[in-house]
């Protein structure tokens, strides 16, 4: 591939080296199952269980409260699908999120509405943020769980978790997080943040592709997702990848090891990149710039399509995305914005670019010489962009 600059880490990232040799021994040497009795299974057995503990030590919980999925969306669906179908025995089927979670949580929510599940879909402020007040208010008596990201996959805003999940302990409520942007990221300790049960996803920290980790807090029951054997402690049937969970273990050690140093580097590059952007006329940086992850920078500039931006853009080497990556293909646009209050036309024109420890300063600096040229010219051609001019149509931003 000839070089591209990939500011794209949200959908996913390149592994790191160190990860990739994690996985090496697992192929081969140490291939054993470790449901199998013998010398090499047990080997495999031990080398599980060690992957489970260091995870456990990165989030600040028990090896015991770890389970290996298959990566992010399996562990959110296992997560709200056993904490709603709980708390139905109890007579409680009220759920609490937000408007912008990812699909892989409004999609098991929507199916669970259709199961007779009632669901609270908390309006996001225009900065792309909830508050914990807001949580607490419409809690009720019959509310099973609440469910709330910690870091946004579009937009960047990291909720304030910590206070989210006070309110939900003493309302005696299960508090769940996609903390799939926000683990290697941003500091994650389920125990002082108050979290129940929590996703994450290797390959969104340099870790490999398929493979994800449910925590689910001690004493909290939990519904088996697959059936079958009795991996993961009757949870989830299904030989381990432990080449992946290897993968998946170094990578966090890693991300969070770097974590001080990278992130402010990354955040300088990201705030250089917004400063830029921000010069071009009609362009709005989407949510809030504080409560940020290190690396998401997401923008609309009005009067053009995103899409058509995207194409542009990557013809010039630089791999961006508009909306989510499950979304984007089609021309909805994202739910995402549309939460945060943006009307259609704007939300139409977005990007997002979000960088890694390896984006330099010579790639920003690069695209912010593109992304102008390429947004002067797609308004030169857009009979929208003609109308705003004109004063045919009110500018939006
Ligand atoms: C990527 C992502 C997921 C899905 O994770 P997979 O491992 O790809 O299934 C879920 N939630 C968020 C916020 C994500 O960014």
């Amino acid at each position: 591939m000839e070089k591209v600059i990939y500011l794209d880490n949200a959908a996913t990232t390149a592994m790191s080296d160190g990860a990739i040799a994690a996985m090496q021994p697992y192929f081969k040497g140490l291939y054993g199952n470790p449901s199998s009795l013998h010398t090499v299974g047990q080997r495999a057995k031990e080398e599980l269980e060690g992957f489970r503990a260091r995870i456990a030590r990165r989030l600040n919980c028990d090896a015991g409260e770890v389970y290996f999925t298959s990566g992010g969306s399996e562990a959110d669906n296992q997560a709200i699908r056993s904490a709603a179908i709980l708390g139905s025995r109890k007579g409680k089927k009220h759920i609490v999120t937000t408007a912008f979670e990812h699909h892989a949580v409004l999609h098991t929510l929507k199916k669970l509405e259709k199961e007779g599940f009632e669901v609270t879909y908390l309006d996001v402020h225009s900065n792309g943020l909830v508050t914990a007040e807001e949580v607490k208010t419409v809690l009720r008596p019959d509310t099973a769980l609440v469910t709330v990201m910690f870091a946004n996959n579009e937009v960047g805003t990291i909720q304030p978790i910590a206070e989210i999940g006070a309110v939900c302990r003493a309302a005696g409520v299960v508090f769940h997080t996609d903390a799939v942007q926000a683990a290697g990221h941003v500091p994650v300790d389920v125990r002082a943040q108050n979290i129940d049960m929590l996703s994450l996803s290797a390959h969104k920290f340099k870790g490999p592709k398929g493979v994800g980790v449910l925590y689910c807090k001690k004493g909290l029951p939990l519904l088996t997702f697959v059936e079958g054997g009795a991996q993961e402690r009757g949870k989830r049937a299904g030989t381990e990848n432990l080449a992946g969970i290897a993968g998946m273990a170094e990578a966090l050690d890693e991300a969070v090891e770097n974590m001080p140093a990278s992130s402010q580097k990354i955040a300088a590059l990201r705030d250089r990149l917004i400063d830029g952007l921000l010069k071009i006329p009609h362009s709005r940086l989407n949510g809030d710039r504080q409560s940020r992850l290190p690396g998401n920078v997401n923008m609309c500039f009005e009067g053009i399509e995103g899409e058509s931006l995207l194409l542009l853009l990557d013809a010039k080497g630089i791999c961006a995305s508009s909306g989510s990556a499950c979304t984007s293909g089609s021309l909805d646009p994202s739910h995402v914005l549309l939460a945060l209050g943006l009307p259609h036309e704007v939300a139409h024109g977005s990007l997002r670019l979000t960088l890694s420890d390896e984006t330099t300063k010579e790639d920003i600096d690069y695209v912010l010489k593109c992304v102008p040229e390429v947004v002067g010219y797609l308004r030169s051609i857009s009979p929208v962009w003609e109308d705003l001019e004109t004063g045919k149509r009110q500018h939006l931003i």
